[in-house]
């Protein structure tokens, strides 16, 4: 059996992706996605920057003979050239298990070692902003195998960050916190220990893995595809055989609050989210705390007292022009590449979608002037949009072109959070808050049912470098249909809490 630093990597996100990369079948990977390409491209990109400015001497060997790399990557080091990229080094633990490093660079360090008076220190070359604690594990791994390979510790190994430059990595507090991982790995890969499906949407969204989970997690009604269902509440849950929809929605708050990592919003919240996608309903926040009975009604809730007042405390604002608003961008570059607007007259009954779009990077700051005059040529029009991305972007737009003030400041005060305004007031049986399992739970459907804002970050790269207006096109389609998503959440969100205070004045 083979370990490298990539499945080390995998292994510190997920324990199931380093199994099922070992043991899974290969014909249930998802193909890979293009977001993932692209950073995968980026990444060597960024690696091909640096080492246009450097010497190296690259080992020569054919694709996956790894003893042949090994022995070429030694005879590099036994001459002593001062750097090697790509070299791979292997060696054998007391396991059996054939550890293989490959760091991009191993450079040349005063010091003695079996091959003379130079010991080799490992660099990696990554594209992230900071020096995660995977990429040190990563390095820490790398000077051990280098440490074997040359008989002899290098005194320190290196992250080359794009934007922060040379990271040293502290091997004395990695090499044990490395260890231990390693350890941990090659004993679930020897004993053959699938870990058990948990599906988490920042950690899944890229992997290869997905769509085979997620179908395990939906045959087995997993709790991780309840929202507030972390890992570590996940084991409090287990630890009662709380293990199913219906055991969750059958608890009361009271009894889960004392748990580790709950507390009592977190209880209420749970409670309430598996009764909603039990029932396949939708709950106002407090409805949903009374739906068996088991508590009593009033502020014994999450602060709304009835739900005819929550309409005005959620502060959603009808009007007879609104604009709905979603901006497409690309965070590496910092680009806010798309900023489309639909504007809705409820008035004159009709709908206008203006995507502004920038179609050099460099006309950023001319897309940016045509949305403010776009959005002030309705100056009492409230601008929804979906989590906070979009005012931050304005916030940060604005700073960088040096907008004046009277021109933002009131403008700040009209944008509408539709996700907080979800969020606060009602539970829905999706298995994710984001835009799209909302929209589409009401009903609402994309035109490119796989399009995403990964996908959009493609389009656009593709369009860049082919000049192929069908990129572009996707992109427009996809960001209108996001405008659209949003239009249908607030009209419902406004409409079920109209109909829910008429129902409590009735009974009332
Ligand atoms: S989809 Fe999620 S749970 Fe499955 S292997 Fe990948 S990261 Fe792990």
């Amino acid at each position: 059996m083979l370990i490298d630093a990539e499945q080390l990597t995998h292994y510190q996100r997920c324990h199931r992706r380093a199994y099922l990369d070992v043991y899974g079948n290969p014909t249930e990977r998802d193909a890979t996605n293009e977001y993932l390409l692209k950073l995968i491209q980026d990444s060597q990109e960024n690696q091909r920057g640096f080492l246009s400015r450097q010497k190296f001497v690259q080992p020569e060997y054919q694709a996956y003979d790894w003893q042949a790399a090994h022995a070429a990557t030694v005879a590099l080091m036994r001459q002593g050239v001062e750097k090697i990229f790509q070299g791979v080094l292997l060696s054998e633990t007391a396991e059996g298990v054939t550890l293989k490093s490959n760091p991009d660079l191993l450079v040349k360090q005063p010091g003695r070692s079996l091959f003379g008076d130079w010991v080799y220190a490992p660099i990696e070359i990554k594209l992230g902003k900071r020096p995660k604690l995977e990429y040190q594990v990563a390095v820490a791994f790398h000077a051990r195998v280098v440490a074997e390979v040359q008989g002899a510790w290098a005194e320190e190994a290196w992250i080359l960050l794009r934007e922060r430059g040379t990271f040293a990595v502290d091997l004395w507090e990695l090499l044990p916190k490395m260890q231990e991982i390693l350890d941990d790995c090659t004993q679930m890969l020897l004993q053959q220990q699938e870990p058990e499906v948990f599906i988490a949407r920042s950690r899944c969204s890229l992997c290869h893995w997905l769509s085979h989970c997620h179908q395990i997690a939906k045959q087995e009604h997993h709790l991780s595809l309840l929202p507030g269902v972390t890992p570590t509440r996940y084991v409090q849950l287990q630890a009662l055989h709380l293990t199913t929809v219906r055991s969750l929605a059958d608890m009361t708050p009271a009894e889960l609050e004392p748990l580790p990592g709950f507390g009592r919003e977190a209880a209420y919240k749970l409670v309430r989210q598996a009764r909603s996608t039990l029932h396949n309903q939708a709950f106002l926040i407090e409805e949903s705390l009374n739906f068996t009975g088991t508590l009593p009604h009033g502020r014994a809730g999450l602060g709304f007292h009835y739900p005819n007042e929550l309409h005005a405390l959620l502060d959603i604002p009808s009007a007879a022009v609104e604009l709905y608003f979603d901006i497409e961008a690309e965070p590496t570059l910092n680009l806010a590449y798309l900023h489309g607007i639909l504007v809705v007259d409820r008035v004159a009954n009709s709908q206008a979608f203006y995507p502004l779009i920038a179609e050099r990077p460099e006309d950023e700051i001319l897309v940016w002037q045509q949305f403010l005059d776009l959005v002030w040529r309705y100056p009492q029009a409230p601008i929804f949009h979906f989590c906070p991305y979009e005012v931050q972007t304005v916030e940060r737009l604005a700073k960088l072109y040096g907008t004046p003030s009277h021109l933002i400041d009131p403008l700040l005060t009209r944008f509408v959070d539709l996700h907080d305004r979800v969020t606060r007031a009602v539970t829905l049986p999706v298995e994710s808050y984001a835009l799209k399992p909302i929209a589409r739970w009401l009903g609402f459907n994309w035109r490119d049912p796989a399009a995403n804002g990964a996908q959009s970050i493609c389009w656009y790269s593709q369009w860049l470098t082919t000049g192929d207006r069908t990129y572009l096109d996707s992109i427009l389609v996809y960001n209108e249909d996001d405008c659209r998503a949003t239009h249908h959440v607030k009209d419902w969100l406004v409409g079920f809490l109209m109909e829910s205070s008429l129902q409590t004045a009735e009974l009332a």
